[in-house]
């Protein structure tokens, strides 16, 4: 229900005919018409008698990583600059979702004490929501989720994430928790979203523990491709064993056609000799995300019930100019006092807009979080949904 005590805001505009909106995940399908574009560049055939083997390489330490995977990514992370990649081990996982817990895993198991306690897991809030249900799923005896990182103070080992931009603000960030005694955290780094198209890249990143995902890079969330930078042997072999545990590897047919994907975004930016006519990944990508900022900032900023964080401008080193912040979603907030009910609840059930509300993220319920990464057509009901609530008609759209 909308607030009825002030006359400047809002009208019910709840109408049945209208379908639901759903932005809940962030699920890459914009960048679909990019790829689809790129046509048979992209497309592999994979014969009966190959990638049968559960063995890639046995002499590494990720050995179900196919060595051309192992390449490309690095080649990819050279084109971005957006990661240090030399003396570093990959290891290749089922989504990052499933290095995260090879992480967790890794950074908590091989100690003696028989009454080794749960390691607290943190992250500043807001933070990723997946996080907190993923580390408490199993109820492990590792480790435990412990919440917001600006709350914790207990003594001892524990273990922060860093997302960096960060999902769900898209804010650029570093570990928070002051150590005492000293050196008792280990930190580490999902930067799913680190790439040209959402923010500025302002160095290569240059951490112990890093991970990227193909579903947010270019968009293949389907095939289920996550990729850590570890500089530790032993936690890479440790992350394998995680792995080796749940699921005996990672399918060679989607390590090969990331492989493939992602060695077209690279030979576009190296083979000069390459189709003129086809813009770069990234290039597009930024436009694109960048127009859909543009789009969404003007319907907000005509409005009296929500609002959009901004971002500032940096120099980035990949597109050689200053840009801003285009995030994978929007972390709208409801002003004070213009609804009655919670950011989500408001979206979802006057305007059938779902979105994830702000105290999945450990935050304030004032806020929510859509995806920037619909379909076109999705995105554009979107924004003239929003507008109707400016208005105070339903539009048609
Ligand atoms: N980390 C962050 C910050 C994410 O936003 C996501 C996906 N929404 C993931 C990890 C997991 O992605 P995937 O398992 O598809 O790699």
């Amino acid at each position: 229900t909308l607030s009825s005590n002030n006359g400047t805001k809002p009208q019910t505009l709840s109408s049945s005919s209208e379908a639901v909106i759903n932005l809940d995940q962030g699920d890459p399908t914009v960048y679909e018409s990019f790829w689809g574009k790129a046509g048979e560049k992209c497309t592999m055939v994979i014969k009966g008698n190959e990638l049968m083997s559960y063995i890639s390489d046995l002499r590494k330490p990720c050995w179900f990583l196919e060595e051309e995977l192992e390449n490309t990514i690095k080649r990819l992370h050279r084109v971005a600059g957006n990661a240090v990649v030399d003396d570093r081990y990959v290891v290749v996982g089922t989504g990052s979702t499933q290095l995260y817990q090879a992480v967790l895993y890794a950074l908590t198991t091989g100690g003696t004490a028989p009454d080794q306690q749960p390691v607290p897991v943190v992250c500043a809030a807001p933070y990723y929501s997946q996080y907190a249900d993923e580390t408490d799923f199993l109820r492990s005896g590792l480790y435990k989720w412990a919440g917001d990182a600006y709350a914790f103070d207990k003594e001892g080992p524990y273990i922060e994430v860093v997302t960096s931009p960060n999902n769900p603000d898209g804010t650029t960030r570093e570990a928070v928790v002051i150590s005492s005694p000293a050196d008792q955290g280990k930190v580490l780094y999902d930067l799913a979203y680190y790439w040209p198209q959402y923010t500025p890249i302002t160095r290569a990143a240059d951490y112990d523990i890093m991970y990227f995902t193909f579903s947010k890079s270019t968009g293949h969330a389907g095939s289920r491709i996550g990729w850590a930078l570890v500089k530790d042997e032993e936690i890479a072999r440790k992350m394998t064993k995680f792995i080796e545990l749940s699921s005996i590897g990672v399918s060679k047919d989607s390590q090969l056609r990331a492989a493939k994907i992602m060695g077209v975004i690279c030979d576009g930016y190296q083979d000069f000799k390459s189709d003129e006519n086809s813009e770069n990944f990234f290039e597009y990508a930024h436009q694109l995300m960048a127009d859909r900022w543009k789009r969404l900032r003007e319907v907000v900023a005509r409005s009296n019930v929500f609002s959009l964080p901004k971002y500032p401008q940096e120099y980035c080193l990949f597109h050689g100019e200053f840009t801003e912040s285009f995030p994978a979603f929007a972390w709208l907030k409801s002003k004070e006092g213009a609804i009655d009910e919670d950011c989500e609840k408001f979206l979802r059930e006057s305007y059938k807009i779902v979105g994830r509300g702000g105290r999945r993220f450990g935050a304030d319920p004032s806020y929510a979080r859509l995806s920037m990464l619909s379909r076109e057509e999705v995105f554009q009901q979107f924004l003239d949904r929003l507008q109707s609530i400016n208005n105070g008609t339903v539009s048609n759209g």
